[in-house]
């Protein structure tokens, strides 16, 4: 059955562990490295480990920075008193790439699901009413809008309301179910700017 040597064995195991790898693109990846000239592979190795051995949350959004605040925490051009909640740091990334928005994000890490068993407490909702204590005008829920994520975005705004500080929810162009850093940054402005006070 091994027809590789144990090493490559090894290699293809430990990338079809990744997600989207199945084991043919594993081997192809495999022999691709192996092809690879020593000091690129040596980076990518370096890349990885350093990029776990660095990489935190922001102690503000709570996204993935090697800072303790990330890069737009801690700019002052943008605006501080508007702040999305979004499910995860890629759904950030695609806003950041419709390069339009100007306020904060909030990274929750997940949405609430009884299904799976993933409560309020299992997300960052404490951290983000913390946030709400300071001086805030808008919070956009820009969760995805699968059943998680509307369920999530349902207890956002119930816990958010009584503080006052207005709540919206970005409009519904968004795919149901779709993973929002598949959708093109057209849709997600359109989105963005035709977000309803809930
Ligand atoms: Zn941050």
């Amino acid at each position: 059955m091994d027809y590789y040597s144990s090493q490559i064995t090894k290699l293809i195991e430990e990338l079809s562990k990744l997600p989207g790898v199945g084991n043919k693109s594993a081997q192809r990846l495999a022999f691709h490295i192996i092809n690879m000239p020593k000091e690129q592979v040596e980076c990518l190795a370096g890349a990885i480990t350093s990029a776990k051995a660095n990489i935190r949350y922001c102690m503000e959004c709570y996204t993935l920075t090697d800072q303790e605040l990330c890069p737009i925490c801690s700019s002052d051009k943008r605006d501080h008193k508007i702040i999305m909640v979004v499910e995860n740091t890629r759904d950030l990334a695609a806003y950041e790439r419709t390069g339009k928005y100007e306020g904060v994000y909030h990274v929750l890490h997940g949405a609430i699901s009884p299904m799976l068993g993933i409560g309020p407490s299992d997300i960052r909702l404490k951290e983000l009413m913390l946030r709400l204590q300071r001086d805030v005008q808008e919070v956009i829920i820009a969760t995805n809008s699968s059943l998680e994520g509307e369920t999530t975005a349902m207890y956002i705004s119930k816990l958010v309301k009584p503080t006052g500080i207005r709540v919206s929810r970005i409009a519904s162009g968004v795919p149901v179910g779709g993973d929002l850093e598949y959708i093109d940054e057209v849709t997600l402005l359109r989105a963005l700017e035709g977000r309803v006070e809930l």
